[in-house]
């Protein structure tokens, strides 16, 4: 797939108040900083459609873009920012699972994860939090600016050895530099493939839908 547009829609703080649509959904979610902004103007070939800052947590809200007409990102707050009270930590923490729990065109979370460190207590918990609730979801390794590197490597399959103590399967995972520009081809695959199934199996609900009113 090529992103062909890519459009800021709106931001919201409530989930029940981001408008109900057609389209499927895709989010991404990460600690702050881990590159989430970087990713995202990465895979739609945009410098600063997502704001790339090195303030971390400067993101509070869910964010809404439109991508080719068809489909829809949604940049989600970083967590774990330490920077801020409890109570702002706890009120974003509220947003972004509600918004998790309850979107009902969600059709993947993205989870980012940094390769350039060891696993992250915080990562391992969110994840964790993902699977107990059958979050459907895929994790992408950020800052993989030498993606054969050994330290990369190990950081990697250590991230895999530790879901794994929990979880039979891994996810679906992918490998990216937004900084070296590779690894989006495979996300973008993966994005298309799941859209096509969405629209594929929407179209199939309507037929049925007009045999049985018929
Ligand atoms: P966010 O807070 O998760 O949205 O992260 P940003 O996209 O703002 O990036 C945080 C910092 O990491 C910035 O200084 C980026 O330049 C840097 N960064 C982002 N992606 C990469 C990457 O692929 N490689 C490297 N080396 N640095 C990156």
């Amino acid at each position: 797939m090529q992103i062909k547009s890519a459009e800021y829609k709106a931001s919201y703080i409530d989930v029940a108040k981001c408008p109900k649509g057609e389209v499927p959904e895709f989010a991404f979610i990460g600690r702050s900083n881990v590159g989430k902004s970087s990713l995202i103007n990465y895979l739609c070939g945009r410098k600063k459609l997502s704001k790339v800052s090195n303030t971390p947590g400067k993101t509070q809200t869910l964010n809404f873009f439109d991508i080719n007409e068809t489909l829809q990102f949604v940049d989600l707050p970083g967590y774990s920012f330490a920077r801020v009270s409890i109570e702002m930590r706890n009120k974003w923490d509220n947003m972004i699972r509600n918004y998790i729990l309850h979107r009902e065109q969600l059709m993947y979370v993205f989870q980012l994860i940094d390769a350039r460190i060891p696993p992250q207590k915080v990562d391992l918990e969110f994840i964790g939090w993902m699977g107990k609730n059958h979050v459907p979801l895929v994790v992408i390794f950020t800052k993989a600016d030498k993606a054969g590197g050994k330290d990369t490597l190990q950081n990697i399959q250590t991230f895999k050895n530790e879901l794994l103590k929990e979880w039979d399967e891994l996810p679906v995972t992918f490998v990216t530099s937004a900084e070296k520009k590779h690894g989006k081809e495979a996300v973008l695959e993966f994005i298309e493939k799941e859209a096509r199934s969405y629209y594929k199996q929407k179209k199939s609900q309507l037929e049925e839908e007009k045999e049985n009113a018929s």
